[in-house]
C-alpha cells in the first residue's frame, strides 16, 4: 500500500529537494564576492566600524558558503559508482537477471495520478550525470520499484535503457546502484546512486555491420542449428562482433543451437556442451529486458551478453577439450595400427606376434602420456577432468582459490563474486566475469580490479 502515495509525499522524496549547483551559492555581496582576500578589508581604515562588522559577517557567510560549496561538490562527486571507495565497490554485484518495469508511464506522467514508489526506509537517492529535476522523482520511483521487485538488491548495480522522451527527457541509459555506504568511523547508510550515462542512440548492428559479422561467423566455421529468427540471429552476431578474432579462433567450429528451454534449468539463458562444442541458446536469453551492459556508444543487449557468457565457457574449457582430443587421437592411433590384431573386433583387446610388442608399447606409452596430460590439464577457471565411476567428467576440482591465476585474482578482489550467478561454480564466475570484461569492461575494472587485470593479461582485447 505504501506504493500508491501522492507526489507530495514528504518521506518518499524529501531527498529530491534540488541542490544548488556548487558554483552558484547565495550571493555574499558583490564587494566581498569579487575579492580573493575579503579579510583584508576588515582593517581598511577608511571603513566605519559598522561597515567592517557587516563585511566580517559577509566574509563569514562567504567562508561558510565556500565550505557548503565544497560539501556539495563532494556530495555530487560521490554519486557515481566510480567514486565509491574500493572496499564498497568490491562488495557490489552486477545484476545479470532480466529487468522489467511494467508501469513506467505512471511513474513519470504528470497527466495521470502519478505513482511514487518510495525507497526502503533510510535509503536516499543521489543523482548524477545531468539529470533534470523534473525526472528525479520518477527515477527515484524506478529505483523504488526495482528494489521492490528484487531486480535490485542491496549492493548490486544495473544499467537500464529508459525512454523518457514523453516526460521531458530522452532515451538514455541509467545506472542504478543500491549500495551500503560504510564510511570509516561513520554510520552505515544506504544510497541509491542514479547515474545518467548518456543517450542510448542507435542500438544493435546496422545491416552492413551484420553482413560483416556474418562473414566472420562463417570464417570461424560457426554454424547455426534450429530456428534462429532474424532478431535473434542479429543478437548472436552482436556477440560475435564484440569478440576479437584472437578469442574466436581458438573456439573455431562452434555450433549455435536454438532451443526453447534448458531441460532441467528453466532460468538458464544458454548452455555450452564441450563434448559437442555446441552453445545452445534458450528463449530466456531473448526475454524482454530493460537491462543493458556497457555505456552509450557500446551498449550490449542482455542476449548478446548471454551469448558471450556461453562462448567464454568454450574459451575457458579449451585446454580440457584439447587434452581430451589428444587422448582420443592416441587411442585411435593404436586401434588403427593394431586393427588386424583386435580380438574380437571392437573389444579393444589385441593378440599380436611378439615382433609387434615394441611398436605396441610405444603407442601405449603415448596413450599413458595423454592420460597423464588429461589429469593435469586445467581450464582457465581451474575446471579439470576427473574419472568418476569409470567415466571422465569435468569438475570444479575443489572450491579453494589454490594456485590458479584466475581464482587467485578473484580472491584478491575480496571474494565476493561479480554476479550472483557466479556463486554457482568457478567456471560460472569465469564466464560471468568474462562476459562483463567484454560488454562492460569499465564496470568490471571498477568492481573487481584484479579479475579485470587477469583478463587484460590473459585475454587482451
Ligand atoms: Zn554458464
Amino acid at each position: 500500500m505504501a506504493e500508491r502515495q501522492t507526489a507530495s509525499d514528504q518521506e518518499s522524496h524529501a531527498h529530491q529537494v534540488p541542490l544548488p549547483a556548487p558554483t552558484e551559492g547565495p550571493a555574499a555581496g558583490p564587494a566581498v564576492e569579487s575579492s580573493p582576500h575579503p579579510a583584508r578589508y576588515l582593517h581598511d581604515r577608511r571603513l566605519h566600524p559598522a561597515q567592517r562588522r557587516a563585511l566580517a559577517r559577509a566574509a563569514g557567510r562567504l567562508h561558510g558558503n565556500r565550505r557548503l560549496q565544497r560539501m556539495l561538490a563532494a556530495r555530487i562527486q560521490r554519486t557515481a559508482l566510480a567514486d565509491l571507495p574500493e572496499a564498497e565497490r568490491r562488495r557490489i554485484q552486477v545484476v545479470t537477471a532480466q529487468v522489467t518495469l511494467s508501469d513506467l508511464h505512471s511513474l513519470f506522467s504528470t497527466e495521470v495520478a502519478t505513482t511514487t514508489v518510495p525507497l526502503p526506509t533510510g535509503a536516499t537517492a543521489d543523482f548524477s550525470g545531468e539529470i533534470p529535476d523534473s525526472l528525479r522523482r520518477g527515477l527515484s520511483s524506478v529505483a523504488g520499484r526495482l528494489i521492490q521487485t528484487r531486480a535490485l538488491s542491496l549492493n548490486t548495480t544495473t544499467t537500464v535503457a529508459l525512454n523518457l522522451t514523453a516526460y521531458g527527457g530522452d532515451a538514455s541509459a541509467y545506472r542504478f546502484t543500491y549500495v551500503e555506504r560504510t564510511p570509516a568511523g561513520g554510520e552505515a547508510s544506504r544510497q541509491v546512486l542514479i547515474e545518467r550515462l548518456g543517450a542510448t542512440g542507435a542500438e544493435g548492428l546496422t545491416e552492413p555491420q551484420q553482413q560483416a559479422q556474418q562473414a566472420r561467423f562463417t570464417q570461424h566455421g560457426f554454424t547455426r542449428t534450429g530456428g534462429w529468427p532474424e532478431a535473434e540471429s542479429a543478437a548472436l552476431l552482436e556477440a560475435v562482433a564484440l569478440l576479437p578474432d584472437a578469442m574466436l579462433t581458438p573456439v573455431d567450429g562452434l555450433t549455435f543451437a536454438r532451443q526453447a528451454r534448458h531441460p532441467t534449468d528453466p532460468q538458464a539463458a544458454g548452455s555450452y556442451d564441450p563434448s559437442t562444442h555446441t552453445v545452445t541458446v534458450y528463449n530466456r536469453a531473448f526475454a524482454a529486458s530493460l537491462a543493458r551492459f556497457g555505456t552509450p556508444g557500446a551498449l550490449s543487449s542482455p542476449a548478446a551478453r548471454a551469448v558471450v557468457h556461453e562462448i567464454s565457457h568454450a574459451i575457458d574449457l579449451l585446454p580440457l577439450r584439447q587434452a581430451w582430443a589428444r587422448l582420443e587421437t592416441e587411442e585411435q592411433a593404436l586401434r588403427t595400427a593394431f586393427q588386424e590384431y583386435e580380438d574380437p573386433p571392437g573389444s579393444n583387446r589385441y593378440t599380436f606376434p611378439s615382433s609387434e610388442q615394441a611398436r605396441y608399447n610405444r603407442l601405449n606409452q603415448r596413450i599413458t602420456a595423454a592420460e597423464r596430460a588429461l589429469t593435469q590439464a586445467r581450464a582457465a577457471s581451474g575446471e579439470r577432468w576427473e574419472e568418476v565411476a569409470g567415466q571422465h567428467e569435468m569438475v570444479e576440482g575443489g572450491t579453494a582459490a589454490g594456485s590458479n591465476a584466475f581464482r587467485r585474482a578473484a580472491e584478491q578482489d575480496g571474494g565476493v563474486r561479480v554476479t550472483a550467478y557466479s556463486d554457482r561454480e568457478w567456471q560460472e564466475y569465469y564466464a560471468e566475469a568474462f562476459s562483463l570484461y567484454i560488454t562492460d569492461p569499465t564496470v568490471l575494472r571498477q568492481l573487481r580490479p584484479r579479475v579485470y587485470a587477469y583478463f587484460v593479461a590473459h585475454n587482451p582485447r
